[in-house]
């Protein structure tokens, strides 16, 4: 009996670290796929998923990226994000009220260790002292993360390699275009 299935041949083809090598047998029924990653491993994987960019990699995509984005150069970004605590003293992330001193402390964490930056006579003036230590300190990494973030943008969801990415991200305009898409994905 002749097979009239007019299958989408995908062999050959790339879907992020994917190359499709040939024809798998079918999952539930439906086409699916040997792949190899370019890790070296091989996995099957439906031609659904492939298409629609559900599978981009063994697996090893994205434990890179979460242990790229949760730390850079040994920081923690997310520590650096985190809003003051809830019972501190003062309305400011990094500011305290020492009693005994009768003076506002800052202080700033730097990869687990806190840094003191000094007691001051008001809030306000520890706070803004505060701020220019965040600025020096963490920014940096935090600019660091959004590059990275707009990376994965480009591997992951247009399945292009790193390379082909750090060069399209040398574009301003798109890298313009990119952070939008980013502030959008965050405040939705
Ligand atoms: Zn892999």
């Amino acid at each position: 009996m002749w097979e009239i299935s007019a299958f989408i041949d995908l062999t050959g083809q790339r879907f992020g670290r994917l190359i499709v090598i040939e024809r798998a047998e079918n999952i539930k029924g439906k086409a699916a796929w040997k792949c190899k990653c370019d890790c070296d491993k091989t996995l099957v994987v439906s031609s659904n998923n492939l298409r629609k960019g559900n599978t981009l990699s063994c697996g090893c995509l994205q434990k890179e990226t979460i242990k790229a984005q949760s730390r850079i150069e040994g920081v923690r970004v997310s520590n650096l994000k985190k809003r003051k605590c809830e019972n501190a003293s003062s309305k400011y992330k990094g500011v305290y009220f020492h009693k005994t001193q009768g003076k506002w402390l800052a202080d700033i964490g730097l990869n687990g260790k806190s840094i003191y930056l000094g007691r001051y006579n008001s809030e306000e003036e520890a706070h803004e002292v505060r701020v220019i230590a965040e600025k020096i300190l963490h920014r940096p990494f935090l600019l660091m993360e959004a590059d990275l973030k707009k990376k994965k943008i480009l591997t992951d969801r247009i399945g292009i390699s790193e390379e082909e990415a750090e060069q399209l991200l040398e574009n301003e305009w798109l890298q313009n275009q990119i952070q939008k898409a980013l502030e959008y994905i965050e405040a939705s």
